[in-house]
């Protein structure tokens, strides 16, 4: 293959990228990928295949400031989330009894911080946290009931995540988004001119780490073609 063939290749298939990533964003569609080097085989995912958006937050200064543990002792409030039923038990000042749909009961510590912030005890790994989550009928923190923000399994190679890093970068500078489109004129203010050389210099950096990660996939492609011919 040609240089300038390559070249060709490697600018086609980065606007192809940037035209999916600007696709993905719109969708926020929650995909599964494979890796070049896995012979399609997807690597068995550690977490649940729903984004933690997709469950509602259990917030404990949500809770607070709607009087959820204001009360004497033994007083019960429900709260309706989507998709359960949260029935909230004062048992002291620091601890509440929850349950979910009206089933098992569970103890939630609760950790009152400085400015009046509050956090929950997470009953499963007892490390403090914002936001419990209900998965399967189960009242835990986000780590252990295995939720993932999908922002996290977005763009997850590295061309693609380059790419999406140098959009942003684009952005910025009020530049054409498509990679390696034309900049706008560096300005004439001290100031001004220092952060647009500052992104300038990222974007440059972004730009050849995506052209480099694309080269080595298709390097890896064409060893693989290379090779199944020889098999045959
Ligand atoms: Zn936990």
């Amino acid at each position: 293959m040609s240089q300038m063939s390559l070249l060709f290749l490697l600018l086609f298939s980065l606007s192809c990228l940037f035209a999916l990533s600007s696709a993905a964003k719109s969708t926020r569609v929650f995909t599964l990928m494979a890796g070049f080097g896995t012979h399609g085989y997807h690597h068995p995912r550690r977490c649940d295949p729903q984004p933690v958006e997709a469950f509602a937050p259990v917030r404990a200064s949500h809770l607070a400031a709607r009087g959820a543990f204001v009360g004497p002792p033994g007083s019960t409030t429900g709260w309706a989330y989507p998709g359960f039923v949260l029935t909230v038990t004062i048992e002291h000042t620091c601890r509440i009894i929850v349950s979910i749909d009206h089933q098992e009961q569970t103890g939630v510590g609760i950790v009152r911080q400085g400015f009046g912030q509050l956090l929950f005890v997470c009953p499963s790994c007892t490390r403090w946290r914002r936001n419990l989550y209900v998965k399967d009928g189960v009242l835990a923190c986000r780590r252990c009931n295995r939720l993932d923000y999908s922002s996290r399994h977005r763009h997850r190679s590295d061309a693609a995540r380059a790419v999406n890093l140098a959009t942003k970068v684009r952005h910025r500078l009020g530049a054409d988004s498509a990679p390696f489109g034309p900049l706008p004129p560096r300005p004439g203010h001290h100031g001004s001119a220092r952060v647009y050389d500052r992104l300038v210099a990222r974007l440059a950096a972004l730009e050849s780490r995506a052209l480099m990660a694309f080269a080595d996939t298709l390097a890896a492609v064409e060893r693989r073609a290379r090779k199944r011919k020889r098999l045959r």
